[in-house]
């Protein structure tokens, strides 16, 4: 039984796909295409334009996976078309676009002099002719056309070497994977298209609306109406008529009560990710000359464009597309938002890094545009750390925008505007829009969903949709624009606004800030959890690096500071910080690009490393080169002293503890008694001290196990819960032997397993408190999960993992679906499980992934399991994810307190440098008597003044005094935000500074010298 509903939706549907939508462009005459295949990576428009053309009729093969082929299109515009008006006639090109905007072949149409003027993606096939400037009736330009593969291909998430970067130097050629499609000069039917729109926009609303509705009823008459009076004969010289029996319907207002929406356009580009960082560059330069063509011909556009990095990308590749994007911003159309250096990830990047893609982010659109921008906009990243309402409010922003916690696969996130409080107690204004989706089409059936999933329905109003196709799909398109003009005030529709975000938070923020819920802590996202593990030495290079930088800065500063070297090494050190801030975007540091993204960041790390070294090597030997003496002086960067080397300065090594022992199986310094037995396992870990055994009864430590880890779907982003049905401790040994090396007692342990040998050498230091792990990988492995896991004898009710500036506890028990939904988290350099009087830490140089479970033994006693992630092996998007060897270094510390936890981590992350020099000692250029407080950074100030600017939080979540003194004459101190712009005078005296800071505070002091 088809009901009148149904009959006309169908008689719709057809007329719309074979008589309407094909009525479109009237008549066309062909171009000529001609064709350049560029032998390898991308050439410069000069090159291209001068290589050698050869004629490409239609149905050309072009482009190899990833390869490059330049087009030339030319032909008269025929004399009787003349008299028309340009924009009625359009170039249309399709390069053989396949899948998904974004996920297909691309293309950069360019003047026969090289300058950038539109993108062209599977549904933006179009140049208006008054775009390509016609000369004496005749048109001619280029498109660069690039070959991207559909990585993501038909069936899904299957492994593909297409994210292998091509050997194009070796292996010239390749198999074409497009086709020309179409290369055409064609009329352009405007009133087709609006009737086009006008019928799709009351179809999409009329399906949304209830049965019972009298508007439904009225609106599917009418586009009944519509195509009664449509002659498909002659679509264009009846569109108009047709129009015409949809004007009323069309004209009815909104509700009084309708949801508001602002919307936005956008476009989420992301940096890397199943395409390398070179094709982002050009995706940007498309999208936005694509979104500046789209501006001029309608001016209320508004786009919101993130990510600095991609701005900086055209500035720096594209001269003539970087002035109209500063047009653009200029005139409102562009909007810069989201004030960070890319997108980050935000489980990961350490607290300072964190704070520097505030700082670049929001410092590029200052100096660029101007723009002090006041909304952070990360719609995709995978969680959302407890530390970013602070550094938000801090970096001098004041709203939140994020979707991606629609993507919860446990638990429904209960609110969509709300106040989100950091771990400090910050408070930051936040938005998820209930759109659900950050490329929205603005389909009568996305706009009903955001009304009906709006959570604060009856209390609020507000919320904010960003549309258009990101990735390279070229952002907007006019049928967004033209729809959304149509949804303004539309009866059964919400209300649609094209306003930038800022606009949409100060309503919202003045409508609901006084009564809106509040959200404490992290915003954990329930999906993606391997992305804390999957591409170790990617996470591993971040990791190194972010401590690289953290000593740079500092021996740069005291050498500087001290008057032994003339240049702080600025531009170095920022292009250095931008590099390792660019790969945490939220598909390079996760580990979930393709192989090609990844190898390059393994390269590219190196260097960082290497570069680094040398500012460090540089700024130490001045700090030490001068008398006459000959001494091993020992640089300690960590802010906690050690050894009797003071922090953050350099000092012989005081007297050594005596050197451990080994007896028997028993690794030993004093401090604690360590049982490695015949399998390699630590069997008993003795506090002498405390007189307490740590490992739980009948369990051992330091055991590896390893997990069939085949998630459901997306392979390097998930790791799902049935992952801990398949577990195989590996207890078979190869060898184990016990020696003291240099006062050290070792045990080095060999196991084979699959194809896989792991080599671990566990030491105990003379003197330490801490049991030293170095696990030597050589990982063979195919969809498994290896862990390390801890079980010990403490009853642990919640547990601690250090996040930035700060740490945050989690339940160790599964009591409600939220907990449940925790089974892997995110945790930087230590772990901490503890009952009142004694607890342990785990610490680590490299990896993130942990969890923490507990299980109470016959005995009634509990055992509290801490397993630290230390490798995957997924198949897709990069099939060799992780293969191949690995070092990284975990210790379990004994007796550890939260703030022995605190030092730890930092100190395994920062080894002590020991080097030769004419003086013994170098005093710290600032020194705090208090160590919960903690010197995250110590640097000279951006504006390069020479003031030395001090990063410093509380770190154990109490509150502190502290004292901070400098070595060098001070004349002035001031409180700064994180981009070191003043917020209060601070007093002094002399060279020491009082401070007082709350639970988890984060300060920056500017002092001048
Ligand atoms: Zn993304």
């Amino acid at each position: 039984m088809h009901d009148d509903r149904q009959l006309i939706e169908e008689r719709l549907r057809r007329a719309l796909m074979e008589r309407i939508k094909p009525a479109v462009y009237g008549e066309t005459v062909p171009l000529r295409a001609e064709i350049w295949h560029a032998p390898g990576e991308p050439v410069p428009p000069a090159e291209a334009l001068a290589a050698s053309y050869a004629p490409a009729p239609i149905g050309t093969a072009w482009g190899p996976a990833w390869g490059t082929a330049w087009f030339r299109f030319s032909g008269e515009v025929p004399a009787e078309w003349t008299g028309r008006d340009t924009t009625d006639v359009e170039a249309v090109v399709d390069l053989g676009f396949s899948g998904g905007p974004g996920f297909s072949a691309e293309g950069l149409i360019h003047t026969t002099d090289g300058i950038p003027l539109k993108g062209l993606h599977p549904r933006q096939t179009y140049a208006p002719l008054s775009l390509l400037e016609p000369k004496n009736g005749r048109v001619e330009f280029y498109v660069e056309g690039a070959a991207n593969p559909e990585v993501l291909g038909p069936r899904g998430f299957q492994p593909t070497t297409l994210g292998d970067k091509p050997a194009f130097d070796t292996q010239p050629g390749g198999t074409p994977i497009y086709r020309l499609a179409r290369a055409d000069l064609a009329i352009f039917h405007a009133e087709v298209w609006d009737l086009i729109l006008d019928l799709e926009v009351l179809q999409g609303l009329q399906e949304q609306l209830p049965a019972s509705e009298p508007r439904r009823r009225e609106i599917l008459r009418a586009l009944s109406r519509a195509l009664d009076v449509l002659d498909f004969a002659d679509v264009p010289g009846t569109a108009t008529a047709a129009r015409a029996e949809l004007a009323e319907v069309l004209s009815r207002p909104a509700h009084a009560s309708a949801h508001r929406l602002s919307a936005v356009g956008h476009a989420h580009i992301d940096s890397a990710w199943l395409w390398p960082l070179r094709e982002t560059r050009r995706k940007v330069a498309r999208t936005v000359s694509n979104v500046a063509t789209l501006a001029e011909e309608y001016p209320e556009l508004v786009f919101a464009f993130s990510q600095a990095q991609q701005h900086a990308w055209v500035r720096d590749n594209y001269p003539v597309v970087w002035d109209r994007l500063k047009k653009a911003v200029a005139a409102g159309n562009i909007v810069p938002v989201g004030g960070m250096w890319v997108e980050s990830d935000t489980n990961l990047p350490g607290g300072e890094a964190l704070a520097r893609q505030f700082i670049h982010g929001k410092r590029f659109f200052l100096d660029e545009y101007g723009i002090d921008t006041q909304e952070v906009w990360l719609p995709d990243s995978f969680g959302y750390t407890a530390a970013l309402p602070q550094l938000v409010k801090l970096s001098g922003s004041r709203w939140f925008l994020t979707q991606k916690i629609s993507w919860n696969t446990e638990n429904k996130f209960p609110h969509h505007t709300f106040w989100w409080e950091g771990l400090d107690g910050t408070r930051v204004f936040t938005h998820f829009p209930p759109i659900d989706t950050y490329n929205s089409d603005l389909s009568g059936r996305e706009l009903a969903h955001a009304q009906r999933n709006f959570a604060e329905n009856g209390s609020a109003t507000r919320s904010l949709a960003p549309f258009g196709y990101g990735d390279g799909g070229g952002g907007p398109t006019r049928e967004f624009v033209a729809a959304a003009h149509r949804v303004a005030d539309l009866e059964g529709s919400p209300r649609v606004t094209i306003e930038p975000p800022a606009a949409f938070f100060a309503a919202a923020e003045s409508e609901y800030g006084a009564a809106a819920p509040v959200w404490s802590g992290e915003l954990y996202l329930e999906i993606h959890r391997a992305t804390y593990t999957s591409q170790a030495k990617t996470k591993q290079g971040n990791r190194r690096s972010e401590h690289l930088l953290r000593e740079a800065e500092l021996w740069s500063a005291a050498a500087v500071v001290a008057g032994k070297l003339a240049d702080y090494p600025y531009e170095e050190l920022d292009r250095l910080w931008k590099i390792v801030l660019l790969h945490q975007f939220h598909d390079i540091l996760p580990g979930s690009s393709i192989a090609w993204v990844h190898r390059e960041a393994e390269a590219t790390y190196a260097e960082v490393a290497a570069d680094l070294e040398a500012i460090i090597t540089r700024a130490q030997s001045a700090l030490v080169d001068e008398g006459t003496g000959t001494h091993e002086v020992v640089f300690n960067a960590a802010p906690h002293s050690r050894h009797g080397v003071p922090a953050l300065g350099a000092s012989a090594r005081s007297g050594d503890a005596a050197a451990a022992t080994i007896d028997g199986n028993v690794l030993d310094n004093g401090l604690l008694r360590v049982t490695v037995d015949d399998r390699g396992l630590v069997t008993s870990i003795l506090d002498v001290e405390a007189g307490r055994e740590v490992v739980a009864p009948g369990n051992a430590a330091n055991l590896l196990q390893l997990h069939v880890d085949i998630p459901n779907m997306w392979d390097a982003w998930d790791v799902d819960p049935h992952y801990k049905n398949t577990v195989r401790d590996l207890t078979e040994v190869d060898s184990v032997s016990l020696d003291v090396l240099d006062g050290v007692a070792t045990a080095v342990v060999q196991r084979s397993f699959g194809d896989s040998t792991v080599t671990q050498t566990l030491r105990l230091q003379p003197g330490a408190r801490r049991l030293d792990v170095e696990c030597d990988m050589d990982w063979h492995e195919s969809e498994k999960f290896l862990k390390a896991a801890f079980p010990l004898d403490v009853h642990a009710d919640r547990w601690a993992s250090e996040t930035q500036f700060g740490h945050i506890f989690r339940p160790t028990h599964q009591n409600t679906s939220w907990d449940a939904a925790k089974f892997e988290i995110a945790a930087h350099r230590w772990v901490h499980a503890g009952e009142p009087g004694y607890g342990l830490a785990v610490v680590n140089d490299s990896t993130y992934g942990h969890d923490v479970s507990r299980t109470t033994r016959d005995s009634g006693g509990t055992t509290t399991t801490v397993r630290l992630s230390l490798i995957r092996a997924p198949r897709f998007p990069d099939p060799q994810t992780d293969q191949g060897r690995h070092v990284v270094n975990y210790a379990l510390v004994v007796g550890a307190g939260i703030a022995e936890a605190v030092e730890e981590g930092y100190r395994i992350n920062l080894p002590e440098r020991v080097v030769a020099g004419g003086i013994a000692s170098v005093d710290p250029v600032v020194a705090v008597d208090n160590d919960a407080v903690v010197v995250e950074a110590v640097k000279l100030a951006d504006d390069r003044s020479g003031d030395v600017v001090v990063r410093l939080y509380e770190s154990r979540g109490g509150r502190a005094s502290a004292t901070l003194t400098t070595t060098f004459d001070l004349t002035g101190v001031d409180e700064v935000d994180l981009l070191e712009r003043p917020l209060s005078a601070r007093d002094r005296s002399a060279n020491t500074v009082p401070l007082a800071l709350r639970p988890f505070q984060i300060l920056t002091l500017r002092l001048r010298r």
